[in-house]
C-alpha cells in the first residue's frame, strides 16, 4: 500500500515517517498542495493525505483522479469545505477528516492570550521600553476567580476553554445553539446577550457560517463591559474587524486577541513585509492591548501528531477492511 501525503511541512515530517514504519507502508511526502498540476505525483497511491486549504480543481479533476485508482482523500484537519463532496461521491471517492485533533491545543492558546491581555502585558512591555518603573494607576489588574467568562460556541474547543476557566475558578457562562449536557459541570448555559453583557473575557468558539458571520459588531461592543478581552481563536469572519477597532479606539473594550483575522487568506502562510500588509493589520498591530497571532492556536506537537497520524490511520483502516 502506498498513500501520497500533501501539503507537507518539516514538523509534520518526523510523525509520518514513524507511522509509515509502524504500518509498513510507504507514504510519499510532497511539499506542494494537491492540485490539477500536482496530482500525477499521487501515481501508484491508494489515496492522498491533504491539508486545507487546497484548490483541487473542477469536475475534471475528480474524474481523473477515480482514473487513477485513487480511492481516498484523508484531510488531516477538520474544514473539507474545500472538497466538492458531490464529485466524489460520484467517482466513488471517500472523503475523511480529523474533527478533532487537540482541542486543548486551542483551548490552551486562547486562555494564555487572555491572561497575558488581562494581566497587560503588551501595555507594560510597552511601559519597559521607556523604562517606567512607577505604578500605573491605569494597568491595574484583576485576578481570573473574580471574573466572568464567556464562550460563545461549547463544542471540542469551546468545551476544553470552560474546563481551562472552571480550573482557574472563574465563573463560565456559555451561548451554545443547542445545549450541551456534557459540560453542564463547567458552565452556566445563557443566552447570546447575557454573554455579550456580563463577560469579562468572551471567547469565541463557533464554526463561520452565514449565522456566525459578524455576529460581533458595532451593537455588540457597545453592549460589553468596557473592561471586557475579546478573545477569538476561532475564525476572523466571526468579528466585524472596523467594529473592533472603533470599540478599541475609545475604549469600549480592553484588549483583543486574535489568531485569525478576517482577510487572513490574502496573506496565510506567507512571509510578507509589515508595510503591504492590509492597513487594519497594521492598526491592531501597532495597539498594546491587542496580540495577533498567525493562526497557529492548533500548532502543538500533539496536535501534528495526531493530525498525522489519525489523517493516514482514517486511509488505512478503510482500505484494510475492503481488502
Ligand atoms: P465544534 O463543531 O466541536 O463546535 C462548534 C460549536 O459551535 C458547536 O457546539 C455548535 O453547536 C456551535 N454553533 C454553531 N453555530 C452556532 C451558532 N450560530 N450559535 C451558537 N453556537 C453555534 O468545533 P470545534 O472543534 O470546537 O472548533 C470551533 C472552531 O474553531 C472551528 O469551526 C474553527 O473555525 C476554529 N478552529 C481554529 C483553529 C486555530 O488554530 N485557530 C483550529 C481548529 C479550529
Amino acid at each position: 500500500m502506498k498513500i501520497a501525503a500533501y501539503s507537507v511541512v518539516p514538523a509534520e515530517k518526523p510523525y509520518f515517517k514513524r507511522w509509515s514504519k509502524e504500518h509498513q507502508v510507504e507514504v510519499k511526502l510532497i511539499a506542494a498542495p494537491l492540485s490539477q498540476a500536482t496530482l500525477d505525483e499521487a501515481a501508484g497511491c491508494v489515496g492522498v493525505c491533504v491539508q486545507q486549504p487546497s484548490a483541487l480543481g473542477d469536475a475534471a479533476f475528480y474524474r481523473r483522479f477515480a482514473q487513477m485508482g485513487l480511492k481516498y482523500i484523508g484531510v488531516r484537519s477538520a474544514g473539507i469545505d474545500f472538497v466538492d463532496l458531490a464529485a466524489c461521491q460520484k467517482n466513488g471517492i471517500k472523503v475523511t477528516n480529523v474533527p478533532a485533533y487537540s482541542p486543548r491545543a486551542i483551548a490552551e492558546m486562547g486562555l494564555t492570550q487572555a491572561l497575558a491581555l488581562l494581566r497587560r502585558l503588551g501595555e507594560y512591555r510597552a511601559e519597559m521600553a521607556q523604562g517606567k518603573f512607577s505604578l500605573n494607576p491605569r494597568l491595574i489588574s484583576n485576578e481570573i476567580y473574580k471574573l466572568t467568562v464567556g464562550l460563545i460556541g461549547l463544542g471540542h474547543i469551546g468545551g476544553e476553554t470552560a474546563r481551562l476557566y472552571r480550573a482557574l475558578g472563574a465563573r463560565v457562562i456559555a451561548y451554545n445553539r443547542s445545549h450541551k449536557i456534557q459540560y453542564e459541570s463547567v458552565v452556566e448555559y445563557t443566552d447570546f446577550a447575557t454573554v455579550i453583557a456580563q463577560s469579562d473575557i468572551i471567547s469565541l468558539h463557533t464554526p463561520l457560517t452565514p449565522a456566525t458571520n459578524g455576529m460581533i459588531g458595532e451593537e455588540e461592543f457597545r453592549k460589553m463591559k468596557d473592561s471586557a478581552i475579546l478573545i477569538n481563536m476561532s475564525r476572523g469572519g466571526l468579528v466585524d474587524t472596523p467594529a473592533l477597532i472603533t470599540a478599541l479606539q475609545h475604549g469600549q473594550i480592553a484588549g483583543a486577541g486574535l489568531d485569525t483575522l478576517a482577510n487572513e487568506a490574502e496573506f496565510f502562510r506567507k512571509d510578507v513585509p509589515v508595510d503591504q500588509l492590509p492597513a487594519d493589520y497594521q492598526t491592531l498591530a501597532a495597539m498594546p492591548n491587542v496580540i495577533i497571532t498567525p493562526h497557529i492556536a492548533f500548532y502543538t506537537a500533539t496536535a501534528v501528531k495526531n493530525m498525522v497520524n489519525i489523517g493516514l490511520d482514517n486511509i488505512y483502516r478503510q482500505e484494510i477492511k475492503k481488502n
